[in-house]
Parts: C-alpha cells; structure tokens; sequence
C-alpha cells in the first residue's frame, strides 16, 4: 500500500512551490501513484481505466514491462548527452525509426519534446527555402515556444509576446467549418493567404492530421493534398506534426498523414514515442537535412542513451504485440458504439476521429452547436467517479478526448461507453 503524502498535502506544496501556471483535472484532483498498462490507480488503491493515456503519450501501456526493462539497463550501464562521443542507442533506434517512414524520410534529429521538434522543423523550412512565412490551420496546438506559439492557434495558449511570420489558415472542420467535408473549398485559403499574405514564396505549411489540443478535429478529405500542391507550388515545405496521431494511434495507419495519401517533406513527433519518456523527433530528407551544417547545431539530451533504448523498446512492443491493428480494431467498435450513445442523447452533437484517436462534442444545442462547456465538466467528474479518466479539450472545452494506451480492449471500450451513458443520463 501507499505510504506518501496525501492529496491534499501535495496540493499545499505545489500551490507554494510550483508555478501558478499548472493546471489539473477534477474538482478535487487524483493523486494518482501507480499504473499498469490501460489502468491508474490512486493513493487508496482505487482503479481507473485510462481513457486518455497521459495525453496519448502512453502507447504500450503504464509501465509496460519491456519499456520498463530497456531503461533500466541503459540507466545501469550509461546515461549521457548525444553530443561528442559515439552509443549504441541513438544509432539503433533512428535506423527503427526511419524504417517506419515513407519515401526518403530517412534523417532523424532527436529533441526533449514535441515543441523542441516542431521549432526545428520550422527553422530548417525558413532555412531551406529562405522564405520567413509559414502558414498553420486555426485550432492548431504546435507548442509553446516562440515560433511554435506563433504557429499554435488557439487564443487559449497564446501569450502576448512577439510571433512573427505565421499565417492561419482556415480550419477544414467537418463540424464547425463553413464547407463541411470538402477539403478542397477549404484548401482554397491557402491560396488566398500566399497571394495576399505572402510575397508568393513561402517557407512550409504545418498541419496536425487530427488536431488533438484543438478537440479531435479530422482534417476534412482531400484537404491536405490540395494543401500541400498548393504550399509546393509557392516554394514551401510541408511539415506533419504527428505528436499525437503517430505510432499507430489512428488504426489504420501508423501516421496520421498516411490516411490523406500525401507524403510530408518534415515529420515531427513525440509524446507515444517513448511510452511516456520525454523524447522528440524531427525526421526528414538527407536534402533537407543538410541545412543544419550551415553551424554548428546539438541538443545536449536530444536521443540520450536512456530515452532511445525506451523509444526502441516501445517501437518492438507496438509490432509485437500488434497495436496498430488492436487500435484499428477496438477505436472502430467504441467509434461505433459512441455513435449509438450519440443516438441516445442529444447532448452529443459530434462522434468523430479515427482508431484510439477519437472526440465527442457537447452541446446543449444541436442545431446551433452551442458548446456545453458547464455540462462536460459535470459527465467528466462522474465518470471519474466511477472508474474512467478521459481527456477534455476543444477551444470550447466542450469536448471528451479519448486517447488511451493503444492495449485498449473491448470490454474497456465497454466500460468507458456504459459510464459515459450512466453519466450523461446523470447530468
Ligand atoms: N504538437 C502537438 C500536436 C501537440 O499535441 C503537442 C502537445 N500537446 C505539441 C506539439 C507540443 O509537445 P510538448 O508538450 O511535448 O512540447
């Protein structure tokens, strides 16, 4: 059993002793002391399926065995920075990592996070092609640093501090947005931006293939095609920032980009990587890469022995234990049964995403998709209450975020709908 300090006294340290900036979950938050795979377990010992994963970083489970097993042994035998001597680990687990990619997506530079990975790849666009602009949907979350601040688009997670350089284009939102599912009127307004916004040249086009921060939002089809034609044709590069829909997640793909047929100049990564360690990655064309020998250019811990040996580790169990193909399968029959629930109550005006990436949105109007920003905060406690911790987010806050560990079964998907219901019938 636990024996650490309580909640409550926690809470007392970290309101003197953290930053005000952090945030929790719940009124009353979960002290939360061990996991196992899909589940969590607090300081009585209490159980929760979680249904959110750690913010969809956890891909192979809580403390997956063999995650576990490949830190400790690279923890006793080395930890050290990535620059100036040669290991093993960082070498291993880029060659693994390139295998996964298409084409000739074959560099990989290893950052600490997914901001870290997302400001590089946006400086080696602006250096490669020369042009400063970059154009980012509405909605998007890239990170919190100057440039991907700037690229991020949503009021909520900006700063006022300077942001230069990048153009937001209309969101390809089959729910909210004002074409519905044709991607192709949406694409339209990447044009309009380089005609009117830009010299004509641009540096890249930076795009989530399902916005994550922004609610699960699915890029509408045959939006990034257009998009990444029309970013080609002004000079720019094409940038997918897969930190929440790659390493199987979707189901049907390993990478989210691979369900709209097109094939990105950068990927960037992070979050599942590691099942949970703090890694990042830029990956891209020897081409491209060449850019970063204009200078001198390292990241002190980016790929350290002990994150890559875990990255290695969890890459095996997503093949081994077959992930994807579990994603696919068990994110289908809960998008399913999700739709069924959206049939019972009015409440839910959207099911939407793809393998164990997948939003609902609330509103207390269908009609007029009123945001139901108190209510979800009342299903979300109760079903706390009762077993399951699932994500929020939306720029409204209106909407369930269900990202769990990719070992997800059906019985959880089960459980997780019979409480959602149970809870909405509640509220
Ligand atoms: N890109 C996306 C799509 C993200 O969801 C996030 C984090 N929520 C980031 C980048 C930034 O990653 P990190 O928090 O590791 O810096």
């Amino acid at each position: 059993p636990y024996v650490g300090p309580t909640a409550d006294q926690i809470l007392r340290k970290r309101n003197e002793f953290l930053s005000p900036s952090m945030f929790y979950f719940y009124k009353k938050p979960l002290n939360l002391v061990h996991g196992k795979m899909q589940y969590l377990f607090d300081e009585s010992g209490r159980r929760y399926l979680d249904a959110f994963g750690g913010i969809a970083t956890v891909c192979c489970g809580h403390c997956h065995p063999d995650v576990v097993q490949a830190i400790v042994k690279q923890t006793n035998n080395l930890q050290h920075s990535t620059i100036l001597y040669l290991n093993h680990a960082i070498a291993d687990f880029a060659e693994a990592l390139a295998s996964k990619l298409p084409g000739d997506l074959k560099v990989v530079f290893f950052t600490n996070s997914g901001t870290e990975a997302n400001e590089l790849a946006m400086m080696i666009a602006r250096l490669y092609t020369g042009c400063h602009d970059i154009i980012s949907l509405r909605n998007a979350y890239h990170g919190n640093a100057a440039g991907t601040m700037g690229a991020t688009a949503q009021s909520n997670w900006k700063f006022n501090v300077v942001q230069s350089g990048v153009h937001h284009a209309v969101n390809p939102d089959p729910y909210r947005g004002i074409f519905g599912s044709d991607g192709e009127q949406y694409a339209k307004d990447i044009e309009d931006l380089i005609q009117f916004g830009t010299s004509g040249r641009v540096a890249a086009f930076i795009s989530e293939a399902i916005q994550g921060v922004g609610g699960i939002v699915e890029l509408a089809p045959g939006y990034m095609p257009a998009a990444y034609s029309s970013v080609k044709k002004a000079g720019g590069i094409c940038i997918a920032d897969e930190v929440q829909s790659g390493f199987a997640r979707t189901g049907s793909h390993f990478w989210g980009f691979e369900a709209h047929g097109v094939v990105p100049d950068i990927v960037t990564m992070a979050k599942g990587i590691g099942n949970g360690i703090p890694l990042g990655a830029v990956v891209t064309t020897p081409e491209i890469a060449q850019v970063l020998t204009q200078r001198s250019y390292f990241n002190t811990f980016g790929g350290n022995p002990v994150c890559t040996a875990a990255g290695l580790a969890a890459l095996r169990v997503i093949e081994k234990e077959k992930l994807q193909d579990n994603a696919h399968a068990v994110g289908s029959y809960l998008k399913g049964r999700l739709n069924t629930l959206k049939d019972k109550h009015e409440i839910i005006g959207d099911v939407r995403g793809r393998g164990l990436m997948l939003g609902v949105e609330l509103v207390t109007d269908r009609q007029l998709k009123t945001p139901a920003k108190v209510e979800i905060l009342h299903v979300m406690e109760q079903m706390k209450d009762n077993g399951v911790l699932i994500g929020k987010g939306g720029f409204y806050g209106n909407v369930f975020r269900v990202t769990p560990p990719l070992c997800f079964t059906k019985e959880d998907a089960d459980f997780l709908v019979d409480v959602m219901d149970y809870a909405i019938s509640n509220t």
